[in-house]
């Protein structure tokens, strides 16, 4: 049985939105589940998700329902994915996983990552003395099929291996050890600066890379001698997948595009063949994106999507072609 939950965040409407449209919104809710969306041609669609967070959810409402599963199931060697998907640059994905301040700033206003490992260190915290325990934490970026170490800039074409021991990792890639929450926000932070760092380095938006943030909680039993037990957590900040624009400035290019476009589909096409129950041909390697999250997607991990998406009238085309995304998930 596969585990996916899918879940669609609606962010408030913003500014430049209220100055076209005012209050008006594309979106009506009809449940916690469901809602009607107004298409282009002024038609109805329904949809249905496992959960809806509406413009006025708390980051709090998100991690409750999505993550806390997740922690559980990684402290019990359980893996675990949290991606955050939106066409839209502007929808609210890294707002839902980082927030606004991850070292400090207002509390409510704290994102997935900084929650995730709060709760990661509760849940060990609460463990019987006998355990041992140890946490890493690796970042890295994709861009252009490439994967560069968030920790470590000089590694910027990271491979990934497989072995039976670790099962997926990424060969040579820091893991940072974390002993608790503290360090982990601030090593969380060196890697967000970093990432802007390389971004103005190479002329790149942050949008248009994945960022993949990757725990792994190790645990032994200081008494029986028992094997030791991993499991991870890997979060996943995707990047935009909007229309090439060659003409704006800072705009998409083309091959950027494509190489975001081919891997925004083997994702939806790994997770559609999981949830069809299919179990021998799962294309994993049909991207560096899929690739990393392979032990962490299937099986029996628990994966959530999180659907981020505006709830204006003016990206109806856009938020449309993210909640299909999810939609097909179900
Ligand atoms: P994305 O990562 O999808 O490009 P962002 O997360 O950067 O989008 O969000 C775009 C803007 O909207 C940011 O200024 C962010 O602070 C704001 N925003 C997004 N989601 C919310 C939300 N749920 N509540 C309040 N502000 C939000
Ligand atoms: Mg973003």
């Amino acid at each position: 049985m596969v585990n996916v939950t899918v879940c669609v965040r609606f962010r408030p409407l913003s500014l430049s939105e209220k100055r076209l449209h005012g209050d008006s919104i594309c979106i009506q809710a009809l449940n916690t589940q469901s809602f009607t969306f107004k298409d282009e041609k002024e038609e109805d669609i329904t949809f249905c998700f496992d959960r809806v967070f509406y413009q006025d959810s708390e980051q709090v409402d998100v991690y409750d329902f999505l993550a806390m599963p997740i922690i559980e199931g990684a402290v019990n060697a359980i893996n675990g994915t949290i991606i955050a998907y939106g066409q839209q640059t502007g929808a609210g994905k890294t707002y839902s996983m980082e927030g606004l301040g991850v070292l400090d700033g207002d509390r409510n206003k704290k994102g997935l990552l900084p929650r995730v490992v709060d709760g990661i260190f509760e849940f060990l915290q609460s463990l019987v003395e006998m355990t041992k325990w140890t946490v890493k934490l690796s970042m890295v970026e994709i861009y252009m099929d490439k994967i560069r170490d968030l920790f470590d800039l000089s590694k910027d074409n990271i491979q990934i291996k497989e072995n039976k021991c670790q099962g997926i990792f990424l060969l040579g890639a820091t893991e940072i050890p974390i002993t608790n929450s503290t360090e982990a926000l601030q090593c969380l932070c060196h890697g967000i600066a970093n990432r802007a760092v390389g971004e103005t380095q190479m002329n790149l938006a942050s949008s248009r890379s994945h960022c993949v943030y990757i725990f792994s909680v190790q645990q032994e039993s200081r008494t029986n001698g028992s094997r030791s037990k991993t499991g991870k957590i890997v979060l996943v900040d995707l990047a935009g997948s909007e229309k090439a624009d060659r003409t704006g400035a800072g705009g998409i290019v083309l091959e950027e595009a494509k190489s975001i476009n081919k891997s925004l589909s083997a994702l939806g096409n790994v997770i559609n063949a999981l949830t069809a129950g299919k179990v021998n041909h799962i294309p994993y390697r049909d991207s560096k994106l899929t690739r990393i999250l392979q032990d962490a997607l299937g099986g029996n991990s628990r994966t959530a999507l999180l659907c981020c998406c505006s709830p204006s009238p003016s990206n109806v085309s856009e938020s449309l072609s993210t909640l299909r995304f999810g939609a097909r998930h179900l």
